[in-house]
C-alpha cells in the first residue's frame, strides 16, 4: 500500500527519464517578452503590410514617386517595380483559361519561391489579415472552455481547393476570390467599413463556438494550397528529440497539433507535415526548449552526425565482442 502511494508521487517522467515539467509562465518581462516574440513579431507584420497598402492609398506614401505598394493581397506592385501575385489566385485564373500578364506571372513565381524558402504557410500566420480574427476566436474560446459543435476532417480543406478549382473553371472567374475573406478584410480596411465585416463576424462566431480553428484548419483553400507549398520548404521547426520528455506543452497551443508527430519528428529531426504554420507558438512554450526554427538542409546535416556518433547495431555487436567489459548503450 505504502509502495503504491510512494509511486503515486513520483514525478512522471519522459521516454528519455527526464521528469515531465510543465509549461510556466516567466513573471520578468523578459520571460514574457521570450514566449511571445514569435507572435509580438506576427502582428508587427501583419500589421505593418496593412498600415503599408493603407498608407499607399490614402496617404501617398511612395519611393520614386511610385507608391510603396498598390493594389490588394492577391495582386501588387511593391516600390513600383516587383510585381507580387497570389500563386493560387492566379493558379485560379489559368484554371478559367483566361489570358494572364507575364507580370502577374512574375510576381507569382516570386511569391511561390519566397514561400518555399519560408513555410508556405508562413502566408498563414505571418501576413494574412484573418488570422487576428481567429487567433482572437480562439483566445476567447479557450478562456469559457468552449468544445467544438462539429467533427470534420483536416483534409476537408483540401476538398475546398479542388473546388474553388472545378469551379473557376466551370464559372470562368476566380471562384475563391469572390468569397475570399482576406480579400474581403483588405477591402473593409482600406476602404472603409461595409457589408463585408459580417463575413468576418461569420469566421469568428465559427472559430469560437463551433469549431476550434474552423476557418484556417479545415476550411480554407489557400491554406490548403500554401500547406502543399510547405511541404517543400526550407524553413521548419527543427525537433531536439533527446531534450523532450513528451509533455505535450507544445500540442496544446498549436492550431494544427496533428502535425507534432514527434515520433515522425524524432525520424526526421523538424516538423515535416505542410500544414504547420511556423507560428512559433511550440517554441515559446516548451520547456525544454526542443524547438527552433533551423533550414531543412542544416537538420538533416546534423542528423546525419548525430546518426555517425551512434554506432549501427551490427558495429556496437562488433564492439562488445572485442571489448567484453563494454556494455550496450
Ligand atoms: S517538444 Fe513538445 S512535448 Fe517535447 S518537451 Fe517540448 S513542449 Fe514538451
Ligand atoms: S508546430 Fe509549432 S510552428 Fe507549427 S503550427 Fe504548431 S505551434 Fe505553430
Amino acid at each position: 500500500m505504502n509502495n503504491t502511494k510512494s509511486a503515486d508521487k513520483q514525478p512522471r517522467t519522459g521516454p528519455n527519464g527526464k521528469p515531465v515539467r510543465p509549461f510556466i509562465m516567466p513573471t520578468s518581462i523578459a520571460g514574457k517578452l521570450g514566449v511571445w516574440k514569435y507572435l509580438i513579431l506576427r502582428r508587427v507584420t501583419q500589421l505593418s503590410t496593412l498600415v503599408l497598402f493603407f498608407g499607399s492609398a490614402h496617404w501617398a506614401w511612395n519611393f520614386n514617386e511610385q507608391p510603396i505598394i498598390s493594389g490588394n493581397l492577391s495582386s501588387s506592385m511593391l516600390l513600383g517595380f516587383i510585381p507580387l501575385a497570389d500563386p493560387f489566385a492566379v493558379l485560379q485564373i489559368l484554371m478559367t483559361q483566361n489570358s494572364l500578364l507575364t507580370e502577374v506571372l512574375t510576381g507569382a513565381l516570386i511569391v511561390l519561391t519566397f514561400y518555399f524558402i519560408v513555410g508556405g504557410r508562413v502566408w498563414c500566420s505571418w501576413v494574412c489579415p484573418v488570422n487576428m480574427i481567429t487567433d482572437l476566436a480562439g483566445k476567447i474560446r479557450k478562456k469559457l472552455n468552449i468544445q467544438n459543435a462539429v467533427q470534420l476532417s483536416r483534409k476537408f480543406r483540401y476538398i475546398m481547393l479542388a473546388l474553388a478549382l472545378v469551379l473557376s473553371a466551370l464559372s470562368g472567374v476566380a471562384a475563391f476570390e469572390w468569397i475570399s475573406p482576406i480579400s474581403i478584410f483588405h477591402r473593409e480596411i482600406i476602404f472603409g467599413l461595409g457589408t463585408g465585416w459580417a463575413f468576418l463576424l461569420g469566421i469568428f462566431i465559427l472559430d469560437t463556438f463551433i469549431l476550434k480553428d474552423g476557418w484556417c484548419g479545415y476550411l480554407c483553400p489557400l491554406g490548403a494550397f500554401y500547406s502543399i507549398v510547405g511541404k517543400f520548404s526550407f524553413l521548419r521547426i527543427s525537433f531536439d528529440s533527446p531534450s523532450c520528455t513528451h509533455c505535450i506543452e507544445c500540442t496544446k497551443v498549436c492550431p494544427e497539433p496533428q502535425v507534432l508527430d514527434l515520433k515522425l519528428a524524432t525520424h526526421k529531426g523538424y516538423i515535416s507535415a505542410g500544414e504547420c504554420t511556423n507560428c512559433g507558438r511550440c517554441i515559446g512554450v516548451c520547456p525544454e526548449d526542443s524547438l527552433h526554427f533551423d533550414l531543412k538542409w542544416w537538420i538533416a546535416r546534423n542528423q546525419q552526425n548525430n546518426n555517425l556518433q551512434i554506432p549501427s547495431a551490427n558495429e556496437a555487436e562488433n564492439l562488445t565482442k572485442k571489448d567484453p567489459g563494454r556494455k550496450a548503450a
